[in-house]
């Protein structure tokens, strides 16, 4: 039997500029039929732009009449950056296997969601599935009217001077009441602190959070490591979530 990941190809049948530094891509087309969402609301996908190999990856911001959107944050530099900034309506991509993390306890009384521009799709998707207390952190240097349902709670904060303060923000946060779960995505070094502050300071059981490293500050490396083998040894090994993350984590500052 074949273990290869399973791949689509779709055609990007639309693109649009939802903010200055967001641009959302429609997927489709007979190569994508097959596709099934596993439904974790933070669910991705590795993304494989044309011309290229390398993949990225990107949260599934909905799947529906077999048309997939994904919103791509363009920032300065990147291979897959510098592909949506154009019309790239008509060209075909390669997308990969879905995966989500996103795993709420049963009796969660609350919900927190932080995170920064990467992390808008999925907090927008997760927050639309749940019906739960929500409060959202979002650090984003655009404005993103009604990109969150109405429901949440949220913070708007401004990334300053281009960084991003979210750890010392979730350091300060006043947690609510009860059990609840934490889910927070973006900059990888943020994140690294939060995973020691919940789990040294809150104290937290790990299945009380979910915190993923997006993406990573400085140069990129020309072999980056890739989370998908990482992701699969862990779920075959029985890690937790954050074990997982953690080492995905250590395995790119090895290779960075
Ligand atoms: C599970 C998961 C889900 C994700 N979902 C999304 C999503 O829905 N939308 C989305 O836009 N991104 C998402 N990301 C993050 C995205 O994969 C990375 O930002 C990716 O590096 C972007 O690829 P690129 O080709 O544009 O830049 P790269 O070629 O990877 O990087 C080029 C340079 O840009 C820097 N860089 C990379 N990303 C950023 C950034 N966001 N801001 C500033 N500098 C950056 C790098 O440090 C590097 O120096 C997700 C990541 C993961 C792991």
């Amino acid at each position: 039997m074949s273990t290869r990941a399973q791949q689509y190809d779709a055609e990007v049948l639309r693109r649009e500029q939802l903010s200055e530094h967001l641009v959302r891509l429609t997927l489709g087309g007979a190569g994508l039929a097959d596709f099934r969402s596993t439904g974790i609301p933070d669910e991705w996908v590795g993304l494989v732009v044309p011309g290229q190999f390398q993949s990225r990856y990107y949260t599934v911001r909905s799947w529906e009449g077999a048309e997939m959107v994904l919103d791509v944050v363009v920032h300065e530099v990147g291979l897959v950056t510098e592909w949506a900034r154009r019309d790239v309506v008509g060209e075909t991509v390669t997308i990969t296997e879905p995966k989500g993390s996103f795993d709420l306890p049963a009796g969660a009384q609350w919900l927190i969601l932080v995170g920064d521009l990467t992390a808008m799709p999925a907090m927008a998707r997760i927050a639309e599935s749940v019906d739960l207390r929500t409060h959202v952190i979002a650090e984003v240097p655009d404005e993103l009217p009604g990109y969150l349902p109405s429901g949440a709670h949220v913070t708007w904060l401004r990334p300053v001077d281009g960084r991003s303060r979210l750890a010392p923000v979730v350091e300060g946060l006043d947690w609510p009441e009860g059990d609840g779960y934490f889910w927070m995505a973006g900059e990888s070094a943020q994140m690294r602190a939060i995973r020691k502050h919940l789990m040294r300071e809150r104290r937290l059981p790990s299945s009380a959070y979910d915190v993923m490293g997006y993406w990573r500050g400085g140069q990129r490396q020309p072999r980056a490591v890739d989370p998908g083998p990482i992701w699969r040894a862990g779920q075959a090994a029985g890690k937790s979530d954050e074990q997982i993350w953690a080492e995905y984590d250590e395995a790119r500052d090895a290779h960075g």
